[in-house]
């Protein structure tokens, strides 16, 4: 097993504000604040939806999302950024921070799903919304940010996801490692169970790595189960406002020093950014260029 762990802080998302955790990060500051606590606790990349500095509300607006990446990279260049690439209407809004700003690293999503919340108690429906993934999209993603340098992480939110990946990857655009996500307990998605979690793992092709995360309750499970397996590990404030003992975490940071001490007890220990470079076959990314 590798004894290297790499921790990413997925730092805000596009679903939580800070009416539910006044530590999720909106300005540009703010973000590069918390990548660095996160980096200080033993992450060695961050994951980034940006936001509109003043309402909170994500964005995928080129400026935008270069001035949190650079204001991250600024404060603490070591840190691997990757940008996710489910912010926008149309492949076009998606792609166009990922085009302009050519980070290390950036989300791939495999499918079509229902991404909702309902409450968990009543299943009463709180918000509905289709998440749109087409083959044509999944294609199309890859193969830019193939082009441009850009490692996929590949979010499998089911075991169909995984499928729809093994059959576009017949293509071949893909290079190795090939570097995966199970996400568990989106709504929409598959809840989080040990069980499939193995199996899915099995699943992988050869010079694959995987990381994970959990929605809500199921983040340090998921994380637990995942460095056991000898996978990495993903917390923050995205997935989960609150730590393992129900109080709201501080930061993504204060979820890092859980998911270091979790992995302590596994036998295991952070990754360094250029470990995690190595182990992800990452490019290192200088700043962005206006
Ligand atoms: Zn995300």
């Amino acid at each position: 097993m590798e004894k290297k762990v790499i921790i990413t802080a997925a730092l805000a998302g596009s679903g939580v504000f800070k009416n539910q955790n006044p530590a999720v990060p909106y300005t540009p500051a703010e973000f590069a604040e918390e990548a660095h606590r996160a980096y200080k606790s033993g992450a060695a990349m961050v994951h980034v939806h940006a936001r509109e500095p003043e309402s909170g509300l994500p964005t995928s607006n080129v400026e935008a999302v270069r001035a949190v990446y650079d204001a991250i990279k600024q404060k603490t260049p070591e840190l691997i950024v990757q940008i996710t690439s489910s912010v926008g209407r149309t492949f076009e809004d998606r792609m166009a921070p990922i085009i302009a700003l050519r980070p290390e690293s950036a989300s791939l999503n495999t499918n079509t799903m229902n991404f909702s919340y309902l409450d968990r108690k009543t299943g009463q429906i709180v918000f509905d919304s289709v998440f749109t993934n087409t083959f044509t999209m999944l294609q199309d993603f890859g193969k830019k940010m193939e082009e441009l340098g850009v490692k996929p992480e590949i979010e499998i939110y089911d075991v169909g996801g995984l499928d729809n990946w093994l059959l576009i990857s017949k293509q071949g655009f893909f290079s190795e490692p090939y570097n995966f996500d199970f996400v568990w307990s989106v709504v929409g998605g598959q809840k989080f169970r040990p069980i499939i979690f193995a199996s899915l793992v099995q699943m992988l092709p050869p010079n694959s790595n995987f990381t994970t995360c959990g929605v809500g309750i199921d983040q340090f499970p998921a994380i637990t189960q995942s460095c056991l397996l000898g996978g990495h590990m993903r917390v923050g404030l995205e997935d989960n406002i609150r730590l393992p003992n129900g109080e709201l975490a501080k930061g993504s940071w204060e979820q890092v020093e859980w998911a270091v001490k979790i992995a302590a007890c596994l036998g295991r220990e952070p990754a360094t950014p250029d470990e995690a470079r190595k182990i992800l076959g990452l490019r290192k990314a200088a700043d962005s260029k206006k």
